[in-house]
Order: C-alpha cells, then structure tokens, then sequence
C-alpha cells in the first residue's frame, strides 16, 4: 500500500503539535514550574500547539548551562574553523528543510509563504553563512604606541561571553538567525527567547541546532513571555551582554535591567521610515517602491517605509498609484497562492492598528485606500493610506506596526527642508530616496539622521550593517560591527 506524501505543511502542523519544551545545556526539558503556553495561527486563530512556559529557574539553568559551555573546552576550545563549519552544516540543513520551515513561518506568523520561503528563510540562510565566514576572521591589531617606549601592543578579540538574545514576531526566524549566527561565530553562548506569539520555526531551529552537533549549552533555547523569562534574562548577573529587537517601549525597560551589572547592551527598535519622492524620480518605479515599503509584512517591519514624502508635482500620481495598489492587495491566508498580504499577529495588534487609522480620521486626516473592516475570523487589517496629517497626529508620530501609511507633499526642492521634515520623528532607523539625480540622492543621505538611508530600492544583506540613529536603537547588527559587537577587545602590551 502507497503512503501518502507528507507536504510541507503537513510536516510544519505536525511539528507544531509536538509537545514543544525547553532546549537547556543540550537536552530538551520541562519548564521548572511545569506551565505551557498555546499557540495560535493568526490568520484562521486556530491552535497550533502547546509550548513550554519558562520562569526564573529556567532563565538562571540556561545562565548556568551557557556559562559552563563559555567555561567548556568543547566551546571555548574550538577552533573558529569548526564553530564556522557548524554554522555552515546548520545553513545546510535549514536549506535542506527550507519548505518546512516556510510552512510553519506562515501557520506561526501568518505571512504569505511565498515571503517565508523566498526571502525570510533564504536571509537567514545567508546570514548563517554570512558569519560562518568571520569566524575565521575576527583579528586584533597591531599597536604603534605613541609614548610608552618600547613595546610590543596588540589587540585580541574575545567572545563576550554569554548572551540573552530576544527576538520579536514579525521576522522570527531572520531575526533569530540575525542574533545567533554572530553571537555562536565570536564564540559567545547564546539564549535564545523567541517571542511568545512565535516560537515555532525557534523551536525547530534548535531541533536541528541539536542534530549538528554544537556543544551542549553554546544554544539554549527559552520559550515564554517577555516579562517572565525576558525580564529574567535581562536582570540575570550572569549574562553579560543582551542583544534585542522589539518596541522601543521595551527596549528602555531592558537597558534599566541590564544596568545591574553593566551587560553590554544592543537594542535593535522601532521606526518611522520616511520615504523622499524627488521631482525627477520615475513615478512608476517610486509607486511601486513605496507601496513595498509600506504594506510587505502586513507593515510589521521596524523599516517599513509609513511616512511618503512626494514632491508637488507628482504628490497626486503617485499618492493615488499607491493607494490603488493598496486597494488591490489581496488578503487571506499566507497558503494561498495570490494572497499578497497575510493577517497581523493578533487580534490586539489588529485593534490597536485600526485604533491609529480612526484617531488619524477623527483628527481630520482624509482616507485615501483602507480604513474599512475586514470580515474575517483571521486578525486582517485593510492596508490603508492617509493624506492631510499633521506632525502632532499620533498616526505620523508614533510606530504603528501595521499597513498604514501617511502621505505628505511638500513644494520645496531644499534638500536641507524635506531632511528637516523627514528627520522630524523620535525614531532614525531607515530612509529610503527616490530621485534620478545623484547628487542630490548623495546630498540627502547625509542630512538624513537614518542608521540606512537606501536610494531607489530597498532590500537586506547580512554585509550591511543595520540599526538606528535616536531611539531606534544603540549598535549595529550584521556586517563587522555586527559581528564585533559579540567581542571585547582586550589589548595586551609586552615591553621589549
Ligand atoms: P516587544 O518589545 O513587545 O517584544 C519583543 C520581545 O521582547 C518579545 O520576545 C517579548 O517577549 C520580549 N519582551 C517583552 N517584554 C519584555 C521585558 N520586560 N523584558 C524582556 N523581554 C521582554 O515587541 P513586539 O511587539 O514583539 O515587536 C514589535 C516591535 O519590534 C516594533 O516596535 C518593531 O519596530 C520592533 N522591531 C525592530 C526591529 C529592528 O531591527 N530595529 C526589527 C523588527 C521589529
């Protein structure tokens, strides 16, 4: 008798009902108080699985278990050469499963398979074997020293030692890949504590993380909420350094915890993305790119692209190309094969997003695509876009995490104004310039106060590095920063 195929999704439902535990110093165990947590898909809100639930006792066993690996000569030991080999073999096996994985994305996160599997999945591919490729490379220099004498300085880089990495739920295998894959090339131990609404694709990672053989305790994995084994982490004398993307809100708590013992510190938060259309830049191309910016991911990206600037003279056109588009989008579910917009994480994030579209209404900004409800028993929010705001609305200010963008003319061609304008927000992570001219595309990238300023694009690589001026956050992740960032330099100085 034949046995039917298992598919993709198949194989994602049938992982997620596993009983999902804890992943502490190499073996996968039961949460200290014994809780669990459920998980729900957010385009049907159906339950996926149950996951272990950690408190502090977990938090401080994963402390303990990562500190003995940093203290383990299987970790601390092993030459850079096999830490870049074992994350190689882990970019391998992801491939070698990429469907699964963007299976169980989608039922996690609720975002269109075809995103999971052609550019959330294949980036943390990349990053994986991004940094395999430093941890041959991390040197130290050589010192010329200006007025002691005669000696012989130099630099070494060292692993910091253990980190608590937190991740949100928008991206949360990119993002987890993003954390680990510097943290295990330096050397460091890492814990890892996905985000509570999304911990399945984490949980697989592990599973495969387990498989390749990394020593027990370089990965552990803590599952649950932000303000139970979150906060543990980040309050825990042990760890000392905690990298986080989330809200900037968050973000703040986390630097008052990690005070205590002065842990390194890098937080990766929100935004306000402004989008520049110059006079001279193509309007089919500019529609198309701001509409990407503002609506890929439901808008639940910390980069995407909710406040456009259009120059007078084409304000009109592209205004109503975007909102055209916006009103073509298709929403339903992430497996279907012309949904181009999956719901948003849950029905709290549902609300609070229609919430900022009625308050920019109310306000008096006009509606020009979305502010409808969608009927659906999923979390869909109508992608939407606004004119006639104001700095002081709420909508233009603050991040709102969903596909809502605020549309703005401005008639200057001083590129010192529209920088004013565009700079005029608490956030600085990303800005995005359509122009033909290139010298004002220059000109603008060095007035805007933006951690990544892209000019008639937009896109991600492991090689840039990425972060926010303000309060989007402190450091940079990806390319050498990113990777140093997972080092302290020690300098070392013999007299002759
Ligand atoms: P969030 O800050 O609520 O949660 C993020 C993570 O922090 C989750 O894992 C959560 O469990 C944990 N957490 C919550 N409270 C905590 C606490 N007190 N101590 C320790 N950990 C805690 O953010 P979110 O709503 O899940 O994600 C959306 C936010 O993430 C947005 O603001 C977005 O801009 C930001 N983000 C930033 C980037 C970036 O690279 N800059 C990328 C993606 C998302």
């Amino acid at each position: 008798m034949e046995t039917a195929v298992s598919t993709p999704l198949d194989k994602a439902r049938a992982f997620a009902a596993q009983r999902h535990q804890l992943f502490i110093g190499g073996r996968w165990i039961e949460s200290a108080e014994g809780r669990r947590f459920e998980t729900f898909d957010p385009a049907t809100t159906k339950r996926l699985g149950e996951i272990a639930e950690a408190g502090a006792a977990d938090a401080d066993a994963a402390v303990r278990a990562a500190r003995a690996a940093m203290e383990s000569p299987e970790w601390s030991g092993m030459k850079p050469a096999v830490r870049a080999r074992l994350l190689n073999r882990l970019a391998d096996a992801l491939e070698a499963n990429i469907d699964e994985f963007a299976a169980l994305e989608t039922l996690d996160n609720g975002m269109p398979m075809r995103d999971a599997r052609f550019f959330h999945l294949p980036h943390a591919i990349e990053t994986l074997r991004y940094n395999a490729g430093w941890a041959t490379k991390l040197n130290g220099d050589t010192i010329a020293l200006s007025g002691m004498g005669d000696w012989h300085a130099y630099t070494l880089k060292e692993p910091v030692g253990v980190v608590a990495q937190i991740v949100p739920w928008n991206a949360p295998l990119a993002m987890a890949a993003a954390k680990i894959a510097p943290a295990l090339a330096a050397g460091c131990a890492v814990i890892l504590k996905p985000a509570e609404e999304t911990s399945l694709t984490a949980l697989r990672l592990a599973h495969l993380i387990a498989e390749i053989g990394f020593p027990d305790g370089a990965f552990n994995l803590l599952t649950g909420d932000g303000e139970t084994a979150g906060a543990a982490l980040t309050a825990h004398p042990g760890v000392d350094k905690v990298t986080f993307t989330g809200s900037t809100e968050v973000g703040r708590l986390i630097l008052r915890a990690a005070a205590g013992n002065f842990k390194r510190v890098t937080l990766e938060l929100g935004g306000k993305t402004p989008v520049i259309v110059l006079p001279d830049a193509d309007p089919a191309k500019a529609i198309e790119g701001a509409a990407r910016a503002i609506f890929t991911n439901a808008g639940q990206v910390c980069n995407a692209g909710s406040r456009l600037f259009v120059h007078e003279r084409l304000h009109d056109e592209v205004v109503e190309g975007v909102a055209r588009i916006a009103e073509s989008i298709k929403l339903g579910s992430g497996f279907e094969a012309d949904t181009q917009m999956g719901p948003v994480i849950s029905a709290a994030q549902r609300d609070r997003v229609r919430g900022y579209v009625r308050q920019g209404v109310d306000a008096g900004a006009a509606l020009r695509a979305g502010g409808r409800e969608v009927e659906s028993e999923g979390y869909f929010v109508a992608p939407s876009v606004l004119t006639g705001t104001t700095e002081d609305m709420s909508v233009r200010r603050e991040e709102i995490f969903g596909p809502v963008l605020c549309a703005m003319s401005f008639a200057d061609e001083d590129l010192d104004r529209i920088a004013v304008d565009a700079n005029a927000t608490d956030y600085g992570l990303g800005a995005v310039v359509w122009t033909n001219n290139l010298s004002a595309a220059h000109r603008l990238a060095r007035k805007l106060k933006a951690g990544t300023v892209r000019v008639n694009g937009g896109g991600l690589d492991p090689a840039l590095p990425f972060g926010g001026f303000k309060q989007s956050g402190w450091g940079r992740e990806n390319g050498r920063e990113g990777i140093d960032a997972y080092t302290e330099t020690k300098a070392v100085a013999i007299a002759i």
